[in-house]
């Protein structure tokens, strides 16, 4: 894959990661889609669009299908705080959008991954992912996002393994 216009990977990234999460929102207002369905179709029209790759959008699609199931654990405790977690700014300014949207379309999917979700997810450095703590897995260090990054390394030991909490 060579691209001279590429931007630095991790705007680029996180900015895939934004513009998916509010085109598959959107796809899912329009109705009658499962979030499989949503995820594929922003990741056709996105690659198609020429600025990303088919294979960024479908590793993007990953960070995002991974979030999700990882939300949908807690959702069905706390799906307001939950919401609130992920996109803080938005919710004060009273827009929504993004991965919250998705959220909030997706109530049915959530109950679903939540189920299929027993499995510890894993996240690590160089990966996008939506506002939240991480914990190092070595070294038990808390990194907290509130906005949606590429995910450093452990500053405290610089290993790259974490778990997420909201
Ligand atoms: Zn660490």
């Amino acid at each position: 894959m060579s691209n001279d216009k590429q931007k630095p990977e991790e705007h680029e990234d996180v900015g895939l990661y934004q513009k998916m999460a509010d085109r598959a929102a959107e796809f899912m207002q329009e109705g009658r889609k499962t979030l499989e369905e949503a995820l594929n179709k922003a990741g056709e029209e996105i690659s198609s669009g020429g600025e990303y790759t088919r294979d960024q959008a479908e590793k993007i699609a990953g960070y995002l299908r991974r979030d999700l199931t990882e939300v949908g654990k807690k959702a069905q405790l706390a799906r307001d705080a939950v919401f609130e977690a992920v996109e803080p700014h938005r919710v004060v300014a009273g827009v929504q959008s993004g991965l919250s949207r998705l959220l909030k379309t997706a109530a049915d999917v959530l109950n679903e991954v939540a189920e299929k979700s027993e499995q510890v997810l894993e996240f690590k450095t160089g990966e996008v992912t939506s506002p939240g703590t991480l914990t190092c897995k070595d070294c038990g260090k808390e990194m907290h996002f509130k906005a949606t990054v590429r995910i450093p390394p452990c500053p405290q030991c610089h290993k790259t393994h974490f778990r997420k909490s909201y």
